[in-house]
């Protein structure tokens, strides 16, 4: 067993840190949130720096990096800017994996270039208004007509599909058959008649919008069908570790931007005479905080290279997702506590980062989903 990271992986987070302390300032981060105005230059000089055909081979404009390093390129993404986050992940980890794994070569000649270069987004509508967890009981539909789907339903939360090119939905194809066997995956191209998207208020990551999505009888190009019909679940299914596996990343991402702010922070600021790192109840805080980082890195970096290897990972996946996001949660909480009254204070960065944290304990499976499936994995493979 080997804990080191190789040098590639180091390089790679170093570039990336500088690349983000440049191009992702906190008041930049904080401007657009406020503004809740998309950063679509920050995306594409993401993109210019390879991130966006990550997931992805060479033929088609991408690295085929490995899991590992697909982790440290989302820690540094989320502890950069969560909105980015918001875009580039369903676009450059969930769709592109599964039209890389599944759809036809016509869609990756067309679709995958142009995801790694950064001139065409995706984004995933997955859940449904009376569908979240329970996403094999979804009602959109989408029924052939010659050589094409009429669409009809709706889509809930769908991040990012106000700007996305396409709509990654998964829709129900067949009826009759059991709930999780009659789904498929099309893609919806934006701008579609019928087809409207209406951006939500939320609570943090403003700078990408949350979106409800009405289809209105849209008309979808047959071709637009990603893998077999009836393939839906399979693909979705097939994709949710690897997305696990990246919400653990992004919450250990966000925890350690939250400690490292609270950490230079406590070595600045003096209270009775020293700096408050000196009092032991604020060394203990940033104490846990680092212990909370170091094991959601350990747990998902475990968990991301049984996926590399192709080993049987659901587990490990589901215990990233919660330890992380759970992590990302106690870390910024904590960092509130250390920062004081400043902590408030939208300049400082460390209230984004405490909003933020809270998404990735719901999305992605939530985290009582997850134990169910923790759960389920201990009584069939243990530990
Ligand atoms: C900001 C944001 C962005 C999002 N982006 C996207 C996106 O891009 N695409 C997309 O498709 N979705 C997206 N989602 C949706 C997200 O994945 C869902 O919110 C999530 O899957 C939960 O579904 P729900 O909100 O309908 O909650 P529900 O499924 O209604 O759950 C409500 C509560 O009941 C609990 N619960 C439900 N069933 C069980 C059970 N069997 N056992 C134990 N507890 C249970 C849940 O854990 C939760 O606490 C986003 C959500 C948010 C908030």
């Amino acid at each position: 067993m080997d804990f080191q990271l190789s040098d590639e992986h180091r390089q790679l987070r170093r570039t990336l840190r500088e690349f983000f302390a440049d191009a992702a300032p906190v008041e930049d981060v904080a401007r657009h949130d406020r503004d809740e105005e998309f950063n679509a230059e920050l995306y594409r000089r993401t993109a210019e720096l390879g991130l966006c055909g990550m997931a992805f081979g060479e033929e088609y404009g991408g690295s085929a990096a490995d899991q590992i390093s697909i982790c440290i390129a989302v820690e540094e993404v989320a502890r950069a800017s969560a909105a980015l986050a918001y875009a580039w992940l369903p676009t450059a980890t969930f769709c592109a994996k599964g039209i890389a794994g599944y759809g036809t070569e016509q869609q990756k000649k067309e679709l995958l270039p142009r995801i790694a270069d950064g001139t065409l987004r995706m984004a995933m509508g997955l859940s449904e208004p009376e569908a979240g967890s329970d996403l094999a009981h979804l009602s959109t539909r989408a029924v052939r007509d010659g050589d094409e789907f009429v669409v009809t339903g709706q889509k809930v939360f769908t991040t990012g599909a106000d700007t996305a090119d396409y709509i990654f939905a998964f829709v129900r194809t067949d009826p009759v058959a059991r709930p999780s066997r009659g789904l498929s995956v099309v893609l919806v191209p934006r701008g579609s008649e019928g087809l409207t998207v209406r951006p939500l208020r939320k609570l943090a990551g403003q700078a990408t919008h949350t979106c409800e999505v009405f289809l209105n009888d849209v008309r979808v190009p047959k071709d637009n069908l990603v893998g077999e019909l009836g393939q839906g679940s399979e693909i979705i299914f097939g994709l949710m570790d690897a997305e696990r596996i990246y919400v653990g990343a992004e919450g250990t991402g966000l925890g350690q931007g939250a400690l490292d702010m609270a950490l230079a922070y406590a070595q600045e600021r003096v209270q009775f005479g020293k700096p408050i790192i000196e009092h032991q109840a604020v060394a203990h805080m940033l104490s846990d905080m680092a212990m909370d980082v170091q094991t959601a890195r350990l747990i998902t970096w475990q968990a991301a290279w049984k996926l590399d290897q192709g080993l049987d990972c659901t587990l490990e996946a589901s215990m990233a997702k919660v330890h992380g996001s759970e992590a990302g949660s106690r870390c910024a909480a904590r960092g509130m506590q250390i920062l004081g009254g400043y902590s408030y204070m939208v300049e400082y960065g460390m209230e984004r980062y405490w909003r933020e944290t809270k998404l990735y304990e719901i999305a992605g499976g939530t985290n009582q989903i997850m134990r169910n499936m923790i759960a389920k994995q201990l009584t069939r493979r243990g530990l």
